[in-house]
């Protein structure tokens, strides 16, 4: 996979691109990370990529033409058009099930917007999609795109170790994942559950996916709603929300 980053602070990125997994998977040649400082593409005397918005109001606009020019410089000799994303508070909510789905693709471009925002021509004309990591603003995209990249490529094969799974992890499954417990048996006065310690695997399994299950019902039970339940687990589940009571459901 290729992912190119347009951004007015490029080394934002050196720390996150260079360290742990991303590191890695980009020593392995899993991935190709690149960041474009789209300032480069400001044909002005003083490089400005941003403006008075039209109309008035606080706050600077991002200029379309640099960000255009940036964007066709990476896209134009391609024969194939990557996704473009845009990072914006006002876009689609970023989850697990989007970060599967752009794990497919063999190139990305992200755009980190920042002041108060981009000239609406580049989001009309020139992205294919827009994406929010959550309902709050911050400074700017670098954080947000730094979040998807490493939701994505995490994803792709080859990049996790035995060390972590990416196949139970919360939502993959679309219910959060079961707790874990590792040495010592005992730690002060709590004792790992006798089941993990048992060695049967099928009553193993049974009690993670209760207890993903249970997890998922009080802490997420909107996603209980979209989550194909077989009857049993239905019926242990109904069972389950009776002992919590109506108030806490
Ligand atoms: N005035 C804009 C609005 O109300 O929608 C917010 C602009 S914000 C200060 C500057 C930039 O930060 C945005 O253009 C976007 O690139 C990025 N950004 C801020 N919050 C974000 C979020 N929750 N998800 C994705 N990008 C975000």
């Amino acid at each position: 996979m290729r992912i190119d980053v347009l951004t007015l602070f490029p080394a934002m990125f050196d720390g996150v691109f260079s360290s742990s997994i991303l590191g890695k998977a980009r020593e392995k040649e899993i991935v190709r990370l690149n960041t474009v400082n789209f300032r480069d593409y400001a044909n002005n005397k003083h490089n400005t990529v941003d403006d008075y918005p039209y109309g008035g109001g606080g706050g600077m606009v991002l200029k379309a033409e640099p960000i255009f020019s940036a964007v066709e410089a990476l896209t134009e000799p391609l024969a194939a058009k990557p996704r473009i994303i845009l990072m914006c508070p006002q876009g689609e909510p970023f989850t697990q099930q989007k970060a599967e789905e752009l794990s497919q693709e063999d190139h990305l471009v992200f755009i980190c917007g920042h002041y108060e925002g981009y000239d609406e021509r580049i989001r009309e004309h020139l992205v294919t999609d827009e994406f929010s990591i959550g309902d709050y603003v911050l400074t700017g995209g670098e954080l947000p795109a730094m979040v998807m990249i490493d939701s994505i490529v995490r994803l792709l094969p080859g990049v996790l170790g035995n060390e972590t799974s990416a196949v139970t992890d919360s939502f993959s499954t679309g219910l959060l994942e079961y707790p874990h417990y590792t040495r010592p048996e005992q730690f002060r006065d709590w004792k790992v559950p006798d089941i993990l310690l048992s060695g049967h695997h099928a009553n193993i399994e049974k009690w993670r996916k209760q207890q993903a299950l249970l997890r998922t019902l009080n802490k997420r039970p909107d996603l209980l709603e979209s989550y194909p339940l077989t009857a049993a687990e239905k019926r242990w589940l109904e069972e389950e929300r009776r002992k919590l009571g109506p108030s806490e459901t």
